[in-house]
């Protein structure tokens, strides 16, 4: 944890480079909040990533100290990302790793979108 009580955060972390513009995303939306991109090993038809833009390690940093607008934009996001898929009236699944025993590989906060066939059950 850093003096700010914040886990401390790692600019050269794959995200952190997309959002810096270093290195290429296949983009599906972006605001001044959020970027939504195709994960680049889809394991399902639709397989997006939205991420927030701020420097935010995990869901409880994100929702701890980002701005209310940031937290809103980027729910809105996810939402709205759905929709342009075609996933509304299906269904869909929202889901974030956080930390070690989820797997979590890239140490900014985000969370995937899978949809587009019937989804198995969740694994614990
Ligand atoms: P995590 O386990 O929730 O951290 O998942 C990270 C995700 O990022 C994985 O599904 C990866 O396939 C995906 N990923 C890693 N690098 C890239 C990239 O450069 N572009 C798009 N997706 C990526």
């Amino acid at each position: 944890m850093s003096t700010s009580g914040r886990p401390p955060y790692d600019d050269a972390n794959i995200f952190a480079r997309i959002l810096r513009g270093e290195i290429p995303c296949d983009r599906v939306a972006e605001d001044a909040h959020a970027l939504a991109f195709h994960d680049i090993n889809p394991q399902a038809p639709v397989h997006v990533l939205v991420i927030p833009k701020g420097r935010y390690v995990s869901s409880a940093d994100f929702h701890a100290t980002a701005p209310d607008a940031a937290i809103a934009g980027f729910w809105r996001m996810v939402a709205a990302v759905a929709k342009s898929q075609g996933l509304e009236e299906a269904g869909y699944r929202v889901l974030s790793n956080m930390g070690p025993d989820a797997g979590q590989e890239v140490p900014h906060f985000h969370v995937h979108i899978f949809g587009g066939r019937r989804l198995g059950r969740m694994i614990a």
